[in-house]
C-alpha cells in the first residue's frame, strides 16, 4: 500500500478501521489491516469522512463583500441590486483571484466539491469565462460544477436564454433558473418548462433557485416536479432554497411533499442564508424561512445543505466551513434527535455528492482516496465542535493540515488542557 490510515472511526460509527490506499484510490477498509503502507498515518480513533460537498454556492460573488457598497437592508432584493451595481465593474482577473482564494479556504476545510451558480445575464459572460478558468485550475484538488444561472430572470432579462445556451456550449455543466423572479407566476412556470426541456434535450442536470421567497403562493416547485416527471429527468433535478414551503398551508404541503418525492427532485436548503434573508418583511413573530427539511426527508426526498454565500452582497459572514452550515441547519430545522443530527452531517457530505453525481465518492474500496480526518469522535461531535480538519487528502495525497482545537488551562487542581471532546459512544447515532 502507498498509504495506510490506522484506527479510523467512520461516519457510520464503525471504529478501529484501517484504510489502505493505493495510488489515488481506497484499496482496503477493515480492522487490523496486515498490509504495511509506505506511509502510515495514525487517526488515533478520530472520525475519517469522505470530503464535504457544497451543493449550492455563488463563486462569482464570493469575497466581494462591500463592493461597491454594503447591503444596508440585508434583504435578498437589495443584494441583487448591489450585485447588479458590481457586475459592470467586475474584472476577470479579480474574479479568478477571489475564487481561487476561496478554493484555498475550502480545501483547508475539507470541502473538495462545490456546485456554484454563475450569473449569465451579463452579455460578456465574463463570470462564466472566469469560472471555467477556475474550474480548470482547481481540478487537481477540487471538483467545481458550474450552473448557468439567469440571476435577472430567464424571460425577464433580455437575451438571458441566448446567454444561457452560450454558457452551456462553453462548458457550463448544469441548467439553472429563478422562476420566482420572473414577472408573473405564469412566466415563472413557463421558464421552468423551457429550462427543463432544454436540459432534457442536452442531457444535462437542472438546479434552480426555486421559490426563494416568504410568499406561500410561490409554487414553482410544483411545476419543477411536474416537468421533471414529464420529461423523465428523475434523479437529475434539484430545487434550491424552496423557502416558500416554510410558509405554505399545511394541507397544500401534504399534497406537495409526495409529489416532490415521486418526481425524484432533490431539495437544497441553505440554512445560513435562509435564516438571514427570509422573514425580512415580518415584524414579530419572524419566520425562519428554511424549507421543511425533516418533512422532506421523511417523504424520501434527498435534502442537502448548501453554503450559498460567503462574504458577498447577501452575506457578510462565512469561511467555507460546511460544518457551520450543518450546525445552523440542525438548529433551524430543530433536528436535535441523534439520528437527525447525523442526517445533518450527511446533508453536507453523502447527499450533495449524490445530487452532484460525483463519481467515486465515498469511503469504500474503489472510491477516490479523498478523505478528511476530523478532530472529533463522531459525525455529531464534528458538527458540535465545527471540528478542526486535522488532515485533508485528495487522491491519496495530503493537501491540508491543521492542529487539534485544544486549549491550555492555568487553574489550580484542574487539568492543564481541554479538548472539548466527550466519549465517542455517547455521540454515535447508531
Ligand atoms: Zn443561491
Amino acid at each position: 500500500m502507498d498509504l495506510v490510515i490506522r484506527n479510523a472511526t467512520l461516519p457510520d460509527g464503525k471504529s478501529g478501521i484501517d484504510i489502505g490506499i493505493e495510488g489515488a484510490r481506497i484499496a482496503a477498509l477493515q480492522p487490523g489491516l496486515q498490509a504495511r503502507g509506505a506511509r502510515e498515518i495514525d487517526a488515533e480513533g478520530d472520525l475519517v469522512s469522505p470530503p464535504f460537498v457544497d451543493a449550492h454556492f455563488h463563486m462569482d460573488a464570493v469575497l466581494s463583500y462591500g463592493l461597491p457598497r454594503v447591503n444596508r437592508s440585508g434583504t435578498l432584493l437589495e443584494g441583487i441590486a448591489v450585485w447588479g451595481e458590481l457586475k459592470p465593474q467586475l474584472s476577470q482577473e479579480a474574479l479568478v483571484e477571489r475564487a481561487l482564494r476561496y478554493c484555498d479556504w475550502a480545501v483547508a476545510r475539507g470541502l473538495l466539491a462545490i456546485r456554484t451558480h454563475v450569473d449569465i445575464c451579463d452579455d460578456r459572460l465574463l463570470a462564466v469565462e472566469a469560472l471555467l478558468e477556475v474550474r480548470r485550475r482547481v481540478a487537481p484538488y477540487l471538483d467545481l460544477q458550474l450552473v448557468a444561472f439567469p440571476q435577472d430572470g430567464l424571460l425577464r432579462s433580455p437575451g438571458a436564454f441566448g446567454n444561457l445556451r452560450r454558457a452551456i456550449a462553453m462548458g457550463v455543466d448544469v441548467v439553472g433558473g429563478i422562476p420566482h423572479f420572473e414577472r408573473t407566476m405564469a412566466q415563472g412556470a413557463e421558464s421552468v418548462r423551457l429550462l427543463c426541456e432544454f436540459a432534457a434535450e442536452k442531457g444535462l442536470r437542472v438546479d434552480m433557485h426555486c421559490d426563494e421567497t416568504d410568499d406561500p403562493m410561490s409554487r414553482h416547485i410544483e411545476t419543477l416536479a411536474f416537468e421533471t416527471q414529464r420529461l423523465g429527468l428523475q434523479g437529475r433535478v434539484a430545487g434550491s432554497h424552496l423557502t416558500s414551503m416554510h410558509s405554505m398551508d399545511n394541507y397544500y404541503a401534504s399534497k406537495l411533499l409526495p409529489l416532490i418525492a415521486e418526481s425524484g427532485v432533490a431539495a437544497i436548503a441553505n440554512p445560513l442564508i435562509n435564516i438571514t434573508l427570509q422573514g425580512r418583511h415580518d415584524s414579530y413573530p419572524k419566520r425562519r424561512g428554511m424549507t421543511r427539511v425533516p418533512e422532506l426527508l421523511a417523504a424520501g426526498v434527498d435534502v442537502a445543505f448548501g453554503h450559498d454565500c460567503v462574504l458577498d452582497p447577501w452575506y457578510g459572514m462565512g469561511s467555507g466551513d460546511m460544518l457551520e452550515v450543518a450546525h445552523m441547519g440542525l438548529h433551524v430545522a430543530q433536528m436535535t434527535g441523534l439520528d437527525a443530527m447525523h442526517q445533518c452531517f450527511l446533508a453536507v457530505t453523502q447527499t450533495p455528492a449524490r445530487i452532484l453525481g460525483l463519481d467515486g465518492y465515498g469511503i469504500e474500496p474503489g472510491c477516490h482516496a479523498d478523505l478528511v480526518i476530523l478532530d472529533a469522535g463522531s459525525t455529531v461531535e464534528a458538527i458540535r465542535l465545527r471540528a478542526a480538519r486535522r488532515m485533508v487528502l485528495r487522491r491519496g495525497q495530503v493537501v491540508a493540515q491543521a492542529p487539534r482545537s485544544n486549549a491550555s488551562l492555568q487553574l489550580p487542581g484542574r487539568p492543564d488542557n481541554v479538548n472539548f471532546r466527550i466519549a465517542p459512544q455517547a455521540t454515535h447515532s447508531r
